[in-house]
Parts: C-alpha cells; structure tokens; sequence
C-alpha cells in the first residue's frame, strides 16, 4: 500500500530536519502566503557577543557594569543573557549572588544584589522619558550605538542608568537563501518582527534581503503584527526560537519553532519544529506541503 501523501510528506519533512506535528499542520503549511521571522536565534545565530560596555555613572566603571549585569542574567535563558554571562566569566569576574529574579519577556530583567534592585534590558523598558542628566546620557550613548548596529541592553540600579552593552550576533550564512526561497515558495516577501531595536532590525534586514521590518516589538506587538496579516487575509507561518515568540507562533496559522542548540522556546507552543540548524528547511517544508495537497486534490 503506498502512503497518504500527507503522511509522505511529514516523513519526508523529517528527513529534511523538520518535525511536523500532526497531518492537519502539514496540509496547512502548504497554504501559506507570508512568512514573518524573528530576528535573535531565528535569522542570527543566536550565540550574540559583547562587543563594549560603557559606563554612564562614574560611581561604576565598565568591569562593574557587566558583573553586576551578569549576576543578574546568570538566571536568564535569553541568548542576549548568556552573551553577557560569557563576557563577565571570560573577564575572570566573580558574581555576586542576586535573589528575587523576574523576567519581563521581551523587555528585560531584574533583580536584588546586595540591597539594590540592578536590571538589564531594552532601552525602551529602561529609559523612560525621564529628563535626568544620566538618562539623557545613557540615550545618546544607546542610541550612537544603536545606530551603528549593535543591540543595546541598558543596565539599571535602583531604576538609574549605570551603563549600556552593545552585543552583536552573526547571521546565520543560510538566511539570505532561506529568505529567497521562501519568496519564492509563497509568492511573498516575508517580514521580519523582531523585539530589537528598529536600526539593527533594518541593517540585518538589508543584508538577507528583507523590506518589512518591524522592529521594537513586544511579545503583544509581535501577536497583533501577525493578527493584521491575517486580517489582510494571508496565512501566515510565524518562525521563532524564543520563550518571547510563543504568542505570536500560537497566534499565527502555523507556528515554527528553531529548535537548535540555543533555543529558549517551549516547544509545545511550535506547529512544527526545526531540529537541524539550517533556516532553508522552512521554506523546503512549505514545498513539500504544496506537493503533497496538489497530490490529496
Ligand atoms: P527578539 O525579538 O529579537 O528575539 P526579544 O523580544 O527577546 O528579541 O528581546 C527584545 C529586546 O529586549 C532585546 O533586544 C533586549 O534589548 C531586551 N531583552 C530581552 N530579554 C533580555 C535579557 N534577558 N537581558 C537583556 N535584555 C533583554
Ligand atoms: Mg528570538
């Protein structure tokens, strides 16, 4: 007996590194028309570095920025924590012990060292509008960095900017083609929605072929991103990796989940999961998807 070609494609999908969740998803696959990625661990690698720290209170130099910083990423699962928890280790820093951890999804994080509550996190999370002298610091040095491409994490104590990281990550040698083939396979150009910040969205952007950038998003913004495409009326197949990309992969009609090495995503959320690192396979999928229902018509 020969196999359902549903059932041929998702074993077929396997072969090319793609765990397809269910005969239901593999049909659906097929029919979509825009594809919206993320940016961290989805068209970079997500293994960032950091690149400078500067300081923006004399109080604290630059080597205490980044260990008060990573005392408190130490608990994170974000690929821009383990950047920072790197740095400060392969700087030879003892960490001091941080309590009361919290985690703002698509903003930062936070917790208590030795009585004051030191965060990390966006520019957007941690600066307010606030006209005080360091604030107004710490946005023209975030800003000169942000422009030269790098994604900045402000770090806080007691709500008052002590200094800005600048991390950068590569992108994954196979976006651009992954980006092309899936122009090709859905008949458009895919968008990228990313928490990062406008300027580094746009530079990677440019450099794997992207036009629509959507950039400084939160986890909510990313869902009501993927919610108007829909209301346009394209099917949409949301490709992520982070815990921060779980509502917009349910919001979407698919859900893809990068499943590699660096992944913080729980993987129930995803439709189907990528386990090899290799973006192409997004767009192999959707073929295989729309060879199989040409066959099931
Ligand atoms: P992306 O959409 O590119 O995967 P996220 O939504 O996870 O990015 O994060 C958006 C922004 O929020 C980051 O660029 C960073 O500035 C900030 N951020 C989120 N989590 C953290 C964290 N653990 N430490 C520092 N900054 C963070
Ligand atoms: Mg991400």
């Amino acid at each position: 007996a020969t196999m359902p070609p549903l059932l041929a494609a998702i074993a077929n999908a396997g072969r090319h590194g793609v765990l397809v969740k269910s005969a239901v998803v593999m049909e659906r696959l097929g029919a979509t028309t825009r594809v919206a990625f993320d940016k961290t661990g989805t068209l970079t690698r997500g293994m960032p570095h950091v690149d400078e720290i500067r300081s923006v209170d004399l109080d604290f130099s630059e080597a205490e920025v980044l260990r008060l910083a990573a005392a408190v990423e130490v608990d994170s699962e974000h690929p821009l924590a383990a950047a920072i928890v790197r740095a400060a280790r392969a700087d030879g820093q003892q960490l001091p012990t941080a309590e009361g951890f919290v985690a703002e999804p698509g903003s930062g994080v936070s917790a208590w060292i030795g009585g004051c509550r030191i965060a990390a996190g966006s520019p957007a999370a941690m600066l307010g509008a606030g006209n005080e002298a360091v604030e107004r610091c710490a946005r023209t040095v975030t800003n000169t960095l942000q422009e030269k491409g790098f994604t900045a994490v402000v770090v806080t104590s007691e709500g008052r900017p002590i200094g800005v990281l600048a991390l950068t990550d590569q992108r994954r040698p196979e976006a651009a083609v992954a980006v092309e083939h899936t122009t090709r396979v859905t008949g458009s150009t895919p968008v990228l929605l990313t928490g990062d910040n406008q300027p580094a969205a746009a530079r990677l952007a440019a450099a794997v072929g992207l036009h629509d950038v959507r950039g400084g998003l939160l986890p909510d913004q990313k869902v009501a991103a993927v919610t108007e495409l829909r209301s346009e009326g394209h099917r949409v197949a949301v490709v992520g990796d982070g815990i921060n990309d779980a509502p917009a992969l349910a919001a979407a009609d698919t859900g893809i989940a990068m499943g590699g090495a660096g992944s913080g995503l729980t993987l129930h959320a995803a439709d189907a999961i990528v386990v090899r690192d290799d973006l192409t396979a997004v767009p192999t999928v959707i073929a295989l998807s729309r060879r199989a229902r040409r066959v099931v018509v």
